[in-house]
């Protein structure tokens, strides 16, 4: 089959000559959006739930969560290697001490292969990077910094409590230190022109970033965003629209950034807007045919190339 974007699993497959399965882990920590230091409701469409997996549970101890993952998906799966995600909340938002004893646990799990960990691009510093880059000597350790948008003026929207500098910052203090480096952005959003959103691939096709996930603003219950939204409804992605949108993105993006998320699927439960019916299996699927009928590929549109 002909490959037309690069993305995480066949990554870590050649990486590592197998599939490397996800486990995920909540270590507890908290956000500066949401304990007071920055701000208590969030980011305007945070809802910790819609993205915390149910089988995570901050009272279970870091080494005991992996272990029950681990078991869990060897058996199921026959799955030989993981790959560690720290994902709820802020997970480089504690001191040193406790976040080299998170990540060691973590990484002393049965086959573990690495870490993935999310966090804010103002919960970093030098001292935290020497960490991880010395874990970095031996395993594989990829940052995940939530950006949202390139955007002041989105930013501030979102309450994201940061401008796009900080994460400028965030990746220059990352660089060059044997760290992978993510980013995360959202699509959708009703500070933005598509133009705009789009523009997001020059601009970080440009940086020193070797993954990324994108997905569609998802308004979900119990945020801010829910409020401004059923008060005033804003345009949300249509399925096809964003079809769409994202070929025409990962066509500008760089070619050798590896794309870990497409879409977002909140649960229904929670889920506003926009309402799509669609399963996860069935958005893959429509994405490749897509990307096949329009025989598109990643990169093809880069501005990299265009001078
Ligand atoms: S989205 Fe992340 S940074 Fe924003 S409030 Fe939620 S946990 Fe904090």
């Amino acid at each position: 089959m002909v490959k037309r974007y690069n993305s995480f699993g066949p990554y870590l497959k050649k990486k590592f000559g197998t599939i490397v399965y996800k486990v995920n882990v909540d270590a507890g920590f908290t956000c500066p959006n949401r304990d007071g230091t920055l701000g208590v409701t969030g980011c305007i469409y945070c809802n910790n739930s819609s993205f915390r997996p149910s089988e995570c549970d901050p009272d279970i101890a870091v080494a005991k969560q992996i272990k029950d993952g681990i078991y869990y998906l060897s058996r199921r799966y026959k799955a030989e290697k993981f790959l560690v995600y720290f994902q709820p909340y802020t997970n480089t938002y504690a001191s040193l001490p406790e976040l080299e004893k998170a990540y060691r646990e973590a990484l002393a799990g049965p086959s573990v292969v690495g870490l993935a960990i999310g966090t804010r691009p103002d919960c970093i510093d030098k001292d935290k990077i020497e960490l991880l880059q010395s874990l970095a000597r031996d395993h594989f350790i990829l940052i995940e910094y939530g950006l949202q948008s390139i955007y002041d003026k989105s930013l501030n929207y979102i309450l994201r409590g940061h401008d796009y500098q900080t994460f400028l910052d965030a990746v220059a203090l990352t660089s060059d230190k044997g760290i992978h480096i993510g980013a995360h952005i959202i699509a959708g959003l009703p500070t933005e022109t598509r133009e705009e959103t789009l523009a997001m691939a020059d601009e970080l096709s440009g940086l020193s970033i070797g993954f990324l996930k994108i997905h569609q603003l998802q308004v979900v219950k119990d945020t801010p965003l829910a409020a401004v939204y059923l008060r005033e409804p804003f345009p949300t992605f249509s399925y096809k629209e964003y079809l769409d949108f994202l070929v025409d993105f990962i066509e500008r993006l760089a070619p050798g950034i590896v794309l870990q998320r497409f879409f977002a699927t909140s649960p229904d439960s929670i889920l506003i807007a926009p309402i799509w019916g669609k399963s996860r299996q069935e958005i893959i699927l429509d994405i490749e045919k897509r990307f096949t009928e329009r025989n598109a590929f990643q990169g093809s549109k880069c501005a990299c190339y265009r001078h």
